[in-house]
This record gives C-alpha cells, sequence and structure tokens, in this order.
C-alpha cells in the first residue's frame, strides 16, 4: 500500500472546505463560515501549495481567479479591475511586504505610505459620467460583477452627482469604497429577522453584501447601508495632475461629496505605520463599525505605476489584518480529565492553530450538556475562540464539513484515572468521580492546596505530587506536613538541598491565614474571595463548624449553594478528622481579629471605584461588597471623580469613557491582590 503523505490529505481537505465553503456563501447566500476563518484555511493551503508546488492541482480553489457571481443580476465588466490585496499578518510580514517593493525600484528615498482603517464591508465599483451616477457594481471576481445601481442609489452617503466646485469637471470618474452596516444597524437587522424567524446574519459584512445583493430596492433602502470611498481613478489622471498622490485622491474624494473614513494617515516611515496598526488593534473596538486591518499604500501615483501588479495583486499596497481571536481547526481526539472534585472535564484536542498570538490545541468542552449541545465529534472542524486570557474553548461545529464515519461522543461511565464508576446527579452537568481515595482526586487537592492563592508553598509542583501521590508518601494534605527529607531524596532528580528547602516551605505554610486555610481545603464553590467572606464572619474553625446553614447563607455575598456546600463538608467525619490533624500540626485555623480587620477597612478608604464588564470570578455584587469592606466607594457612573474601574469581559461604554479620563484600569485579580497586599 502507498502511504498518503499528510500534507497532501491535508491539502486535500482544505480544498474540499473551500469548495463547500464558497458554494454555501456564493450560491446558497448561507455561509458556513466567517470571512476571516475562510481566510485562514486558504492561506493554509496556500502556505502548503507553496511548499510542495507539485501538488498544485488547477481545480484548486487556490488557482481560481475569483469567484463567480450568481446569476439573479446582469453581470457587468468593470473598467478597471478590483484587485485584492495582498495579506500581511503581523509587522514581520508588514517588513516582508516593504523589502519586496523596494528590490524593485532603483531608488527608494521620501516614500511616503497612506494608511487607512479597512472597513469589514462589501467592496462597490462606481462610475459617474459627467458628473452623474450611472452605474454601481458588485466586485464579483475583480474582472465581472453584478450591477446593482438601484440598489446603490439607496445608500444615502453615495452622491447620486458630484460636487465640482473649484475643480475642473472630469468627464469620467470611477470611484471604489466598501459599503459596510454600522454594527448598530447589524443588531436592529438581526434582532427584526430574529422575530420574522428568519436565519441571522453571521457578521456585518455578510449582511452588508447580502443587503446589496437584494432584488428589491426598497428593502435595501430600508437597511440603511453607508459607504466610505478609498479609491480614485481618472482615466488619463497622471497628465492631468488633478491628484498626484493617495493622500490627495483622499481629499479631492472629499470634495466631491463622498465620505472618507477619517482615520487615515500619512506615515514617513514603515515605523509609523506599525505604530498606526498597533493603536488602531485596540482603538477599532470603539468604532461604530467593524474593521479587520489596515490598508496600506504607497502615496505617490508616480510610484504604484512603477511598480504595477504581480499576476493577483498591487505590489504597492498590502493589507495588514489583526490577529484572528477565532479560528478553524480540527478535532483529532476528546480526552476527559480528572479534576480534584472528581469532575469528569472533556477536552478537545485538535490540530494546533495559532490564536491571538499563542499556539492552541487544546480547548474545554466544559461537559456532557455543553457536548451535547455543540455535537461535537472526532473529526470535526470546528471554530475555536480565545480572547484575552479566557481559556480556549470550541464555539461551534461546522457540521456541513463532518466526514461521514463519526459517532457522537459519549462520556466514559468509568474514572479514566481509578476506574470506578462516576456519577451524574440528576439536574447536575458535572459527571463525578466519587471515589474519595481516587488518585486524581488527590492529586488535584494537593495542587490546590500548595497553589498560590491557598498555602502557597513554592516548589510543590504538578510533577512533584504526582511522585509524592504514586509513591504513596502522601494521602492527604495533612500528610505533606509529615515528609522528611529523606523521604524527599528517595525521588527522581531530588538532591538534599532541595529537598531541605521544600521541608522549610512546607513548615512556613503553617503562618499563611485562615482564610487560605478554608480556601485550600478545595469546598465546592468555595473560592478564594468565598473564603474571605466567610472567615470574615467566622474567625474560627470552631465557629464555623458549628454554624447553621442558614446563618452561612446570611453572608453577603455568600449564597445557599456555597453555604449548602460548606455545612455538608463540615459534616462528614473524614473531614472533621482532617480539620483536627491540620490543627495539630499547627496551621491556623483562626483569624488574627485586630490586625486584620483595622488594615482591611482603611484599605480603599477615600477611593471611588466603578465595576463594569463581566468579571472572570466575582460576581459584580461580590466586587463591589469587597470593595466596600475595604472602605471603599462604589459609583455606577465614570467621571472624574472615579479612581479606579475594574473592567471585565464585554465591557462597554465605561470603558470607553475612563479611557478618556486616564482613569486606571485593573482587572479582577489586580482588584483582589490590591485587596491581599500587605
Ligand atoms: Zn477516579
Amino acid at each position: 500500500m502507498i502511504q498518503i503523505q499528510p500534507e497532501l490529505k491535508r491539502i486535500e481537505e482544505l480544498r474540499q472546505l473551500l469548495q463547500q465553503a464558497s458554494y454555501a456563501y456564493y450560491v446558497l447566500d448561507a455561509p458556513i463560515m466567517e470571512d476571516a476563518v475562510y481566510d485562514q484555511l486558504y492561506r493554509e493551503l496556500q502556505q502548503l501549495e507553496t511548499q510542495y508546488p507539485e501538488l498544485v492541482t488547477p481545480d484548486s480553489p487556490t488557482q481560481r481567479v475569483g469567484e463567480r457571481p450568481a446569476t439573479h443580476f446582469t453581470s457587468v465588466r468593470h473598467n478597471i479591475p478590483l484587485y485584492s490585496l495582498e495579506n500581511a499578518f503581523n509587522i514581520d510580514e508588514l517588513q516582508a511586504w516593504d523589502q519586496r517593493w523596494r528590490r524593485q525600484l532603483p531608488t527608494t528615498d521620501g516614500v511616503k505610505y497612506v494608511s487607512e482603517l479597512k472597513i469589514d464591508g462589501s467592496a462597490l465599483a462606481l462610475t459617474y459620467q459627467d458628473g452623474v451616477l450611472v452605474r454601481g457594481a458588485t466586485r464579483g471576481d475583480g474582472v465581472t460583477g453584478e450591477e446593482i445601481t438601484q440598489n446603490v442609489r439607496t445608500i444615502r452617503s453615495i452622491p447620486l452627482r458630484l460636487n465640482f466646485d473649484g475643480i475642473e469637471p472630469i468627464e469620467r470618474i470611477e470611484v471604489r469604497g466598501e459599503a459596510f452596516l454600522p454594527l448598530e444597524v447589524f443588531k436592529q437587522i438581526n434582532e427584526e429577522r430574529q422575530k420574522a424567524g428568519e436565519q441571522l446574519f453571521a457578521n456585518p459584512r455578510n449582511a452588508a453584501a447580502g443587503t446589496l445583493r437584494q432584488l428589491d430596492s426598497r428593502i435595501v433602502a430600508r437597511r440603511r447601508l453607508d459607504f466610505f470611498a478609498y479609491t480614485l481613478h481618472i482615466p488619463g489622471m497622471d497628465d492631468a495632475s488633478i491628484a498626484n498622490t493617495q493622500w490627495e485622491a483622499l481629499e479631492l474624494l472629499q470634495k466631491m461629496g463622498f465620505r472618507v473614513n477619517p482615520n487615515h494617515q500619512l506615515c514617513e516611515s514603515l515605523a509609523e505605520v506599525a505604530e498606526y496598526y498597533k493603536y488602531w488593534d485596540t482603538e477599532r473596538l470603539n468604532l461604530p463599525y467593524m474593521t479587520d486591518g489596515v490598508v496600506v499604500k504607497l502615496n505617490a501615483f508616480k510610484l504604484q505605476e512603477q511598480l504595477g501588479f504581480t499576476q493577483k495583486f498591487p505590489r504597492w499596497a498590502v493589507a495588514l489584518k489583526y490577529p484572528a481571536e477565532e479560528a478553524p481547526t480540527r478535532v483529532e481526539n476528546i480526552a476527559v480529565n480528572v479534576g480534584r472534585t472528581g469532575a469528569l472535564t472533556p477536552l478537545a484536542e485538535m490540530r494546533p492553530v495559532q490564536l491571538a498570538g499563542t499556539t492552541v490545541s487544546r480547548a474545554t468542552l466544559h461537559n456532557s450538556d455543553r457536548i451535547a449541545q455543540l455535537d461535537i465529534r472526532i473529526g470535526d472542524t470546528v471554530i475555536v475562540r480565545k480572547a484575552g486570557e479566557i481559556i480556549p474553548e470550541v464555539v461551534r461545529v461546522i457540521k456541513e464539513l463532518r466526514p461521514a464515519d463519526t459517532v457522537p461522543f459519549v462520556m466514559p461511565s468509568h474514572c479514566p484515572v481509578c476506574g470506578q464508576p462516576v456519577v451524574r446527579e440528576s439536574g447536575e452537568a458535572v459527571t463525578r468521580c466519587v471515589n474519595a481515595s481516587c488518585a486524581a482526586i488527590l492529586k488535584g487537592s494537593i495542587e490546590h492546596w500548595v497553589s498560590r492563592d491557598a498555602l502557597d508553598i513554592k516548589g510543590v509542583g504538578e510533577k512533584l505530587v504526582h511522585q509524592l501521590v504514586d509513591k504513596g508518601l502522601v494521602h492527604s494534605v495533612a500528610d505533606l506536613y509529615d515528609l522528611t527529607e529523606a523521604q524527599l531524596c528517595s525521588l527522581e532528580r531530588m538532591g538534599e538541598k532541595s529537598a531541605q528547602k521544600l521541608v522549610d516551605a512546607i513548615a512556613q505554610s503553617k503562618n499563611q491565614p485562615w482564610h487560605r486555610v478554608l480556601y485550600g481545603l478545595g469546598i465546592r464553590h468555595v473560592g478564594s474571595v468565598n473564603a474571605q467572606l466567610i472567615t470574615e464572619k467566622y474567625p474560627t474553625v470552631e465557629k464555623l463548624e458549628t454554624a447553621k446553614q442558614s446563618d452561612i447563607a446570611g453572608i453577603y455575598g455568600i449564597g445557599a449553594e456555597i453555604a449548602q456546600s460548606v455545612y455538608q463538608w463540615f459534616h462528614i467525619d473524614a473531614n472533621q478528622a482532617l480539620i483536627a490533624r491540620l490543627g495539630n500540626t499547627g496551621l491556623q485555623l483562626a483569624a488574627e481579629e485586630t490586625a486584620t480587620m483595622g488594615e482591611s477597612n482603611q484599605k480603599f478608604a477615600g477611593k471611588t471605584f466603578v465595576v463594569t464588564g463581566t468579571l472572570p470570578t466575582l460576581k459584580r455584587d461580590e466586587a463591589k461588597a469587597l470593595i466596600q469592606k475595604a472602605g471603599g466607594k462604589v459609583t455606577d457612573s465614570v467621571s472624574k471623580k472615579t479612581d479606579y474601574l475594574v473592567v471585565g469581559e464585554d465591557a462597554g461604554s465605561k470603558l470607553a469613557k475612563a479611557q478618556s479620563l486616564g482613569i486606571t484600569q485593573l482587572t479582577e485579580a489586580q482588584l483582589l491582590q490590591m485587596l491581599t497586599d500587605e
């Protein structure tokens, strides 16, 4: 049997994916993946084909000049082709582009660039005869587009007649630009479609493209498309010297009555271009429309002419894109991890993919409910997302691309670590191993005990914990305190010095305060903040052990679920025994009231906080309670009097306002750090 190269297999797979996606997009008008996702798959195929040119076939999507326009509009040939731009995805690739064009020219002194935001919409080609709009067409494949003049006429920011005041009238003008839907309008349209039971648009770009190709112009008019012009072609313009540069062309477009995106910038160096790119990476999120990158052009038309075009792209321009936070990849396996609470967590193991600047190969699938909801299977092509510091997760499965032989994933009926049957309580999403002596649970609970927010024992990492448990040296966290140097020295790669250090570090942890011990116990739902709230009400373990469940639930910020979990934990004999042993060992099971109370009361005195967005672990009320406990004031709106803005996911206008006022921003982690700093 001939062995198929994995690259060949991947190439074939990519071609199939891209063809299916094109068909869905152009023929069915029902996209199955985001444009950015398509771009990435396309690029992966291009790279593989560059690496293995012998594998390029004429029917590969990369060999197609462009996509064929759909049939219900008249096809028109563009007077001047609309080229697509070469893509760059980082500053290195921008520099490579820069070096490429520079090599083509004898001298490159004093070259300037124009940087413009790349609006995520749909390109239009407009033709004006004697100042009057006579034709509007979609980009199509760049050579042939669809004639949609009636629809273009409904866009208010496209002039039907040009303003030639102070300009010599020009017989024929070609203008290119981007038709787009403002985010607010996009949201409205999807809300209306949802009410009407219609399929939602995947993104503003699809919505704009779909709107432009509506057969009924009245619908187009209602949708309030907008337009930014960015290219001006005047036949014979080089002689006319009406505009000699892209910068002048943009000015001229504005004079003639077009909207030009105000955020363009003339850059004297590539470093300035890079700065512009970095600035807009975050700033673009405050714009009322979508952008996906920056278009960089050489300013002088003379240079553009000299450089000309490759088969596909102009040499004098590049689209510098922002890294995607979502990307497609394939699920190679679904593994099941057992955590310290015994919870079985399914993990998707995937082909490594670049995401928000890091390589991602695993994503959490949370639990069996989530798996059922996604209907994810081994072999599926999925969209993974990684935003900020959030753990990568699978957003959805592209079911259209599912191989024929897949089977639904079923959670194991037995713990993959100890082999005991697992349990899923009714009403719970989580499947658990309930074997108290399961090695996975023990290892997890020790790792939690030594972690930074708990007892913070430095030098005890995952590997050491595994060795300690596997060798039978440790059966509970209390056993850590009985470890001797001699026992530690018997472990692999453990010298006398480090063994001694470890014993010291473990002994040191006996000084950690009561709330850290409580957190370290790993009681379900008791995070490090909850532990602090509980120990403030119950400064000794005796008080907590004898507390009524309803009293625990009465603590501000502690709900019934947490209270039940705490109450139950302290009423299990084995746990009582553990507490007794930890007490005898010398761990802090009571707070040093006088010192901590006074200090924490004053920490935020006189400071005003605003909390916005979704915080990673705290509810907003909990965060407020903590700030207020430390003497801080929490208000709802940002003003000059605000000292700190605590920012979570999906922060909106408050963040923008705080930025404009220069107010210090805090993440949840930073806030908690400030609270615990001594
Ligand atoms: Zn187990």
